[in-house]
Order: C-alpha cells, then structure tokens, then sequence
C-alpha cells in the first residue's frame, strides 16, 4: 500500500511526525511526503523535520510565500504532477492549510481516496482562510477524522455518513506524550534564555486575522506592554507577525518590554510551554498544548475550534478587536486554576494507530 502525505506548514510537520512514526512500522506500506514549500524557513520547516525524526520528502515544491490563489494554484500543479507519478492509495492530508486544501483538490480530480485528519472542526467565521480550507476538505474526503467529540458531532450535523467519519482523538496529543519524553534528558531553551521558571507567560501571535490588521496588532502590543509591568513575557515570534510589526512600528516599543526570540523548535516550545504559569495565543495547537500541560490559556481571538477548551474554563477567549485589558483576565484566570477538572478530550494517545488501522483496512 502506498500512502502520499502532503504537507508544508509547521503544525502539519507535528501532526505528521505522529502518524509517519505508527506508519514507518507496517509491513508494505510506502509513505511518501511531498512538502509544499508553504513554510520555509529553518525553523519553522527543516528544524521540525531534524528534531521529530520526520522522512525527509520525497519531493519539495518550494511554492514559498504568495497570495492565497497563486500558492494554492502553484501547490496544485505540483501535487497532480506527483501524484500521477506516484499513484498512491490514499493521500493523507492535515489541518487547514493551503497545503491541505491543494492535496485533495489535487487528489480528487485523479479519483484518488483522500483522509483528512483534524476533521469537523469549525470556527463559523468565513473570513478566515483556515475555514474555508477545512469546509471543502471535508466534503472531498473519503475518511475523515475528527480529533474531537465536537468534531465528530459537526459532521454529523453537516449530513456526513457515519461510514467515513472516524473520531481518532488528536495526534497532537500523541506528539506531546512522545516527545516530551525526548526533552527529559535534552538542554532545552530555558537554561539558555533567563525566565523565572513557572512564573513567566508565554505568547504567540501569528494568525493573519491578528497580524495583517493594524489595529489588532496595535490592541495586543498594547496589551502585552502593560501587562509585562507585573509578569515576565516570552515571545517567539514568527517572521510573519515580526515584519508586520515592524511595518506598523510595533517591533521596537513591544522589544523594549517583553522577551522576543526567534521561533523555537517543537522540543524547545514544550519546554517552554510546559514551564509557563499562563500562555496567550492565537495558534490552534498551542491553545490544546497547553492544556496538554495543565497551564491555562487566553485565546486572542472572537472565536475558536476548540470550544470544549473554553467549556471546561481552560481557555478564555478574548477579542482584540477593541482596545484591551489582559491584567484583571490574567489574574482572575489564574486565581482559578486549581478548580478546573481535566477531562479527557484528546483521546488517549494512540490517535496515530487509530488512523493507521483505518487507512489499512478500508484499502
Ligand atoms: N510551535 C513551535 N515553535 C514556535 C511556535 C509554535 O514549535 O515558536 C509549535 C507548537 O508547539 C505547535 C505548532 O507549532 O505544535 C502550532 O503551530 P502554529 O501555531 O504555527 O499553527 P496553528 O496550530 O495555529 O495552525
């Protein structure tokens, strides 16, 4: 059997690294990669593929940075040409990005079965690209696997036969439990870069809703300045996020109060993350991976896929949109961070397996 992966963001490597580990152990299955080129960057591409001992991709697009319509078309050339050489069984494809959207485009006009992992999920604001992206991969999916009960039940409300959905927990949750384990005997960032462990928060910023929009950005610089008065803040920061502060003249103010750095490997952010009293974020994963480890979240957005993180009071959601506060929200928060119960939501680690079965026995 022969499985093409496509990918070429750096959530997607994470998620990748999970399931090409459970797929690289069955017997006559070829996994080949073909990387869009959507990240490019060392860290934010090659350091994921060394450190999670990814394969290397069979082919590399290289497509880079474009406009929605030029990357994706470009994607998409490349991914049918390789496909029609390859002729693979199933194309597996991840999350919500262009990348995501190009595979099964590609793949469904050569009528080749298409799994989608991270399935179901929505955020009910079609402004965001990542939405559009998801809702028409799950229409062109033969499988679909949702990470999530929520998940699961969006597509069964959307009219999707019981037949292709596969709820698989979250293989972000299989990453974490795998490569924490790698951190216990490495150096990570923390004993290179000077923060009070267990008291300083960390942030990431990099959604295009927050960074291409000057007064958002304005609102969170805002925000972070004032409330590095009473903590410490770390932030790797994204090329993206980083050019577009420095545009709008952001950079210099926020560098003078909160600790930028480069973005980090997987390893060093779960270093990081799990040593935080408090994340700020608008990523997707790091909104689950810190839950993954027990630290509270505050989502800085209108909206978010991950809803059952803000149900069981581990995510606050909070708007950009106007002028903000994060003093009394960070406070409070923390006041209750002893009260919360921690579910099972992700399932149980072995979402990898689940989706690796599935994909061997419906071939
Ligand atoms: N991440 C990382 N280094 C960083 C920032 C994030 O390794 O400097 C990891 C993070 O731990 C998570 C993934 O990147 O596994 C999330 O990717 P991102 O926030 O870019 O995308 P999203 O999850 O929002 O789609």
């Amino acid at each position: 059997m022969k499985i093409c992966t496509i990918i070429g963001a750096r959530p997607q490597f994470v998620k990748a690294a999970a399931v090409s580990r459970i797929l690289a152990t069955i017997p006559h299955l070829q996994e080949i990669i073909i990387h869009t080129g959507q990240h490019y960057d060392y860290n934010l591409s090659g350091l994921f593929f060394d450190e999670l001992s990814l394969p290397k991709p069979n082919y590399n697009l290289n497509v880079g940075s474009e406009t929605h319509g030029k990357q994706t078309g470009k994607m998409l050339e490349g991914i049918e040409h390789y496909l029609t050489i390859e002729k693979p069984d199933w194309v597996l494809v991840y999350g919500d990005t262009n990348s995501t959207l190009a595979g099964a485009l590609a793949a469904v006009k050569l009528h080749i079965p298409i799994a989608h992992v991270e399935a179901g999920l929505r955020s009910f604001n079609r402004k965001m690209p990542e939405e559009i992206n998801r809702i028409i991969t799950d229409q062109l999916s033969t499988l679909l696997f949702p990470p999530t009960e929520n998940g699961l039940q969006q597509l069964i409300k959307e009219g999707y036969s019981n037949k292709k959905i596969c709820l698989s927990g979250d293989v972000m949750f299989d990453a974490i439990e795998f490569y924490n384990q790698r951190n216990q005997n490495r150096e990570t960032i923390l004993s290179k870069i000077k923060l009070p462990v267990n008291e300083y928060i960390l942030v990431t910023i990099h959604r295009a809703e927050n960074t291409d929009d000057i007064s958002r950005l304005q609102n969170i610089s805002n925000a972070l300045i004032e409330l590095a008065k009473d903590f410490h803040i770390v932030l790797p920061l994204h090329a993206r996020t980083k050019a577009k502060m420095i545009q709008y003249d952001l950079y210099s103010p926020l560098a003078k109060h909160i600790h930028i750095i480069e973005p980090v490997g997987y390893l060093d952010m779960l270093a990081l993350e799990k040593h935080a009293v408090l994340i700020i974020t608008d990523s997707g994963g790091v909104q689950k991976e810190s839950y993954f480890n027990k630290v509270p979240c505050i989502t800085l957005r209108d909206e978010t896929e991950w809803i059952e993180l803000v149900e069981f009071g581990w995510n606050i959601l909070c708007s950009p949109n106007q002028p903000f506060s994060l003093k009394t929200l960070v406070s409070e928060h923390l006041a209750q961070r002893q009260e919360k119960s921690y579910p099972s939501l992700y399932g149980d680690g072995n979402a990898a397996t689940i989706i690796a079965d599935m994909l061997c026995s419906a071939c």
